[in-house]
């Protein structure tokens, strides 16, 4: 049965937030957007059929990774981007708009030091509350990537098996930080969707926020095995995808 995504995340948040406490998965630093220090949350209220995060985590976050306060995540951000001498600091997951207030302390606690944030989120939590985008909006370091599934509801309810609703969220959580301020952009998972159906959410975004489209990014499919297998058990057929050495250098 469909679920409510907005309900679901606050399910999970019950699972990986307490206080200012937030569970991640890992730590590490990795080649996109040129090389990013990043930090793995636990924990989504999405359940999307071509997930790269694997099965335990994303099916029992209750069980998986641990509680770290936003201090610790700060100090192993910064340390990791020291170590190999970039300038970029990530999170990503799991959803990490899951527990606001360690988020935004995580924030203050990296304001002034240099580095650009990336957080990247399905948009959904945002674009349920506007306060979250102008709370975002105090950070001029941040930079918000929303990450939306499908280029209309029908696509959305298929992929997420979330109530098609939820796919709008998306689209208001942009609309919500860009009105804040906040730097951002839509990345659309284009792999499942016709090239009419890009177009017409390309429209779409453009009409809303002109300026957003030169930001436009066409999210790409990498076949992990863990993914081909999801693939494979929701007999989800894809059409476009990449092996996972053989991503083109210019998306990385
Ligand atoms: S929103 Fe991202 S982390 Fe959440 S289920 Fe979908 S792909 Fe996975």
């Amino acid at each position: 049965m469909a679920y409510d995504p907005v309900a679901r995340h606050k399910v999970i948040e019950k699972k990986v937030v307490r206080g200012e406490l937030r569970k991640y998965y890992r730590f590490r630093t990795d080649k996109w957007y040129g090389g990013i220090a990043t930090g793995d949350c636990v924990g989504c209220g999405l359940l999307c059929k071509f997930c790269w995060v694997r099965d335990p985590i994303l099916f029992s976050p209750k069980k998986e990774g641990y509680f770290y306060n936003p201090d610790e995540v700060a100090r192993k951000l910064l340390s990791k981007a020291r170590k190999k001498a970039i300038k970029q600091l990530r999170l990503s997951g799991g959803e990490p708009s899951i527990g606001r207030s360690h988020l935004l302390r995580l924030l203050d606690n990296l304001h002034w030091k240099g580095y650009l944030f990336i957080l990247e989120t399905n948009g959904i939590l945002i674009g349920s509350d506007k306060s979250y985008a102008r709370d975002l909006a105090a950070f001029p370091f941040l930079h918000v990537r929303v990450s939306i599934k499908g280029c209309d509801k029908d696509e959305f309810a298929m992929l997420t098996n979330s109530k098609p609703e939820g796919f709008e969220l998306q689209l208001r959580a942009l609309e919500y930080l860009f009105n804040a301020g906040v730097s951002c952009n839509p990345a659309v998972m284009t792999a499942f969707s016709s090239p009419k159906k890009l177009e017409r959410l390309r429209r779409r975004i453009f009409a809303m926020m002109p300026s957003l489209m030169e930001e436009f990014e066409e999210e790409e499919l990498i076949l992990y095995p863990h993914v081909l297998d999801r693939l494979n058990r929701f007999n989800l057929s894809y059409r476009t995808a990449f092996q996972p050495g053989s991503v083109p250098p210019e998306t990385v």
